[in-house]
Protein backbone atom coordinates (compact mmCIF):
# COMPACT_ATOMS: atom_id res chain seq x y z
CA UNK A 1 0.00 0.00 0.00
CA UNK A 2 1.43 3.64 -0.91
CA UNK A 3 -0.06 6.45 0.49
CA UNK A 4 1.01 9.52 -0.71
CA UNK A 5 1.69 12.63 1.77
CA UNK A 6 -0.30 15.56 1.10
CA UNK A 7 1.40 18.58 0.89
CA UNK A 8 1.56 20.47 4.01
CA UNK A 9 3.14 23.93 4.25
CA UNK A 10 2.12 24.72 7.60
CA UNK A 11 1.87 23.32 11.34
CA UNK A 12 -1.65 24.44 10.60
CA UNK A 13 -2.41 22.28 7.97
CA UNK A 14 -0.80 19.24 9.53
CA UNK A 15 -3.34 19.45 12.35
CA UNK A 16 -6.09 19.80 9.88
CA UNK A 17 -5.81 16.80 8.15
CA UNK A 18 -4.62 15.18 11.20
CA UNK A 19 -7.74 16.26 12.78
CA UNK A 20 -9.62 15.29 9.56
CA UNK A 21 -8.34 11.40 10.33
CA UNK A 22 -8.80 10.96 13.46
CA UNK A 23 -12.62 12.62 13.47
CA UNK A 24 -13.16 10.36 10.28
CA UNK A 25 -11.95 7.55 12.20
CA UNK A 26 -13.99 8.22 15.47
CA UNK A 27 -17.53 8.09 12.98
CA UNK A 28 -16.49 5.36 11.16
CA UNK A 29 -15.97 3.51 13.98
CA UNK A 30 -19.49 4.50 15.08
CA UNK A 31 -20.93 3.52 12.53
CA UNK A 32 -19.26 -0.04 12.40
CA UNK A 33 -20.20 -0.59 15.70
CA UNK A 34 -24.15 0.18 14.92
CA UNK A 35 -23.52 -2.54 12.19
CA UNK A 36 -22.62 -4.95 14.91
CA UNK A 37 -24.96 -3.88 16.62
CA UNK A 38 -27.43 -4.66 14.31
CA UNK A 39 -25.96 -7.99 13.74
CA UNK A 40 -26.63 -8.32 17.47
CA UNK A 41 -22.47 -9.13 17.64
CA UNK A 42 -21.83 -7.76 21.54
CA UNK A 43 -18.75 -8.39 21.74
CA UNK A 44 -17.59 -6.79 18.09
CA UNK A 45 -19.64 -3.88 18.95
CA UNK A 46 -17.99 -3.38 22.19
CA UNK A 47 -14.59 -3.07 20.43
CA UNK A 48 -15.32 -0.77 18.00
CA UNK A 49 -17.04 1.40 20.81
CA UNK A 50 -13.76 1.31 22.24
CA UNK A 51 -12.27 2.23 18.91
CA UNK A 52 -14.14 5.01 18.29
CA UNK A 53 -13.51 6.53 21.88
CA UNK A 54 -9.57 5.99 21.46
CA UNK A 55 -9.41 7.79 18.32
CA UNK A 56 -11.98 10.62 19.76
CA UNK A 57 -9.30 11.25 22.28
CA UNK A 58 -6.56 11.39 19.86
CA UNK A 59 -9.47 13.93 17.90
CA UNK A 60 -9.63 15.99 21.18
CA UNK A 61 -5.33 15.70 21.42
CA UNK A 62 -5.20 16.94 18.33
CA UNK A 63 -7.64 19.95 18.70
CA UNK A 64 -5.86 20.34 22.38
CA UNK A 65 -2.17 21.06 21.24
CA UNK A 66 -3.70 22.49 17.82
CA UNK A 67 -4.83 25.44 19.75
CA UNK A 68 -5.15 28.24 17.42
CA UNK A 69 -3.38 27.08 14.87
CA UNK A 70 -6.21 24.77 13.84
CA UNK A 71 -8.13 27.79 13.04
CA UNK A 72 -6.01 28.71 10.10
CA UNK A 73 -5.84 25.25 8.58
CA UNK A 74 -7.41 24.87 5.44
CA UNK A 75 -10.39 22.36 5.29
CA UNK A 76 -8.73 18.79 4.81
CA UNK A 77 -10.67 15.61 4.17
CA UNK A 78 -10.28 12.04 4.76
CA UNK A 79 -12.31 9.18 4.21
CA UNK A 80 -12.37 5.58 5.16
CA UNK A 81 -11.48 3.17 1.98
CA UNK A 82 -12.55 -0.38 0.90
CA UNK A 83 -9.77 -2.71 0.63
CA UNK A 84 -11.36 -4.01 -2.99
CA UNK A 85 -11.84 -1.12 -4.01
CA UNK A 86 -10.64 3.11 -3.88
CA UNK A 87 -13.92 4.30 -3.61
CA UNK A 88 -15.03 5.19 0.15
CA UNK A 89 -17.38 3.29 1.91
CA UNK A 90 -21.13 4.60 2.76
CA UNK A 91 -21.01 2.32 5.62
CA UNK A 92 -24.89 2.78 5.80
CA UNK A 93 -25.48 1.36 2.46
CA UNK A 94 -23.59 -1.72 2.80
CA UNK A 95 -24.84 -3.76 5.28
CA UNK A 96 -23.84 -7.31 3.68
CA UNK A 97 -19.78 -6.21 3.81
CA UNK A 98 -20.35 -5.94 8.05
CA UNK A 99 -19.82 -9.14 9.17
CA UNK A 100 -17.54 -9.17 11.97
CA UNK A 101 -14.21 -10.54 9.78
CA UNK A 102 -15.56 -7.56 7.10
CA UNK A 103 -15.40 -5.03 9.58
CA UNK A 104 -12.00 -6.18 11.21
CA UNK A 105 -10.71 -5.71 7.75
CA UNK A 106 -12.25 -2.73 6.91
CA UNK A 107 -10.55 -1.29 10.31
CA UNK A 108 -7.52 -2.59 9.57
CA UNK A 109 -6.94 -1.57 6.12
CA UNK A 110 -8.02 2.11 7.21
CA UNK A 111 -5.93 2.17 10.62
CA UNK A 112 -3.17 0.77 8.10
CA UNK A 113 -3.87 3.59 5.81
CA UNK A 114 -4.09 6.05 8.59
CA UNK A 115 -0.35 4.92 10.13
CA UNK A 116 1.20 5.11 6.37
CA UNK A 117 -0.34 8.41 6.28
CA UNK A 118 0.84 9.92 9.45
CA UNK A 119 4.61 8.04 9.03
CA UNK A 120 4.93 9.84 5.51
CA UNK A 121 4.33 13.02 6.93
CA UNK A 122 6.53 12.93 9.58
CA UNK A 123 9.07 12.14 7.19
CA UNK A 124 8.40 14.62 4.25
CA UNK A 125 7.70 17.58 6.90
CA UNK A 126 11.02 20.18 7.55
CA UNK A 127 9.14 21.37 11.17
CA UNK A 128 10.49 19.65 13.43
CA UNK A 129 7.01 19.89 15.81
CA UNK A 130 5.38 18.47 13.37
CA UNK A 131 8.15 15.44 12.57
CA UNK A 132 7.75 14.15 16.71
CA UNK A 133 3.82 14.82 16.81
CA UNK A 134 3.17 12.60 13.32
CA UNK A 135 5.44 9.56 14.24
CA UNK A 136 3.75 9.73 17.56
CA UNK A 137 0.44 9.14 16.04
CA UNK A 138 1.56 6.82 12.91
CA UNK A 139 2.49 4.59 16.06
CA UNK A 140 -0.87 4.82 18.37
CA UNK A 141 -2.16 3.40 14.78
CA UNK A 142 -0.14 0.73 13.99
CA UNK A 143 -0.53 -0.50 17.51
CA UNK A 144 -4.26 -0.26 16.47
CA UNK A 145 -3.65 -2.67 13.44
CA UNK A 146 -1.92 -4.91 16.17
CA UNK A 147 -5.30 -5.17 17.46
CA UNK A 148 -7.24 -5.56 15.33
CA UNK A 149 -4.79 -8.50 14.11
CA UNK A 150 -4.84 -9.97 17.65
CA UNK A 151 -9.36 -9.77 17.30
CA UNK A 152 -8.92 -11.17 14.02
CA UNK A 153 -7.49 -14.57 15.24
CA UNK A 154 -11.15 -15.16 16.68
CA UNK A 155 -13.34 -14.71 13.39
CA UNK A 156 -11.46 -16.75 10.56
CA UNK A 157 -12.01 -15.45 7.01
CA UNK A 158 -14.26 -19.20 6.28
CA UNK A 159 -17.51 -17.24 5.81
CA UNK A 160 -16.54 -15.09 2.81
CA UNK A 161 -13.18 -16.72 1.69
CA UNK A 162 -14.13 -17.32 -1.76
CA UNK A 163 -14.82 -13.34 -2.48
CA UNK A 164 -11.39 -12.53 -0.45
CA UNK A 165 -8.92 -12.93 -3.07
CA UNK A 166 -6.46 -10.44 -0.63
CA UNK A 167 -5.72 -12.31 2.47
CA UNK A 168 -4.75 -10.23 5.74
CA UNK A 169 -1.17 -9.92 5.78
CA UNK A 170 -0.04 -10.04 9.36
CA UNK A 171 2.88 -8.19 9.97
CA UNK A 172 5.29 -9.17 12.95
ZN1 LIG B 1 -6.44 4.13 15.02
Amino acid sequence: MTVKPPQLNSVAEFFAQALAIETEASERYGLLADQMEVHNNREITAIFRKMANIEAKHRDEIRRRAGDALVEGRPASFTWLGPDGPEAIDLEAVHYLMTPYRALMLARYNEERAAKYFEAIAQATTDPEIAVFAAELARDEHEHVAWVDKWLEQYPAEDNAEEDPDPPVYSE
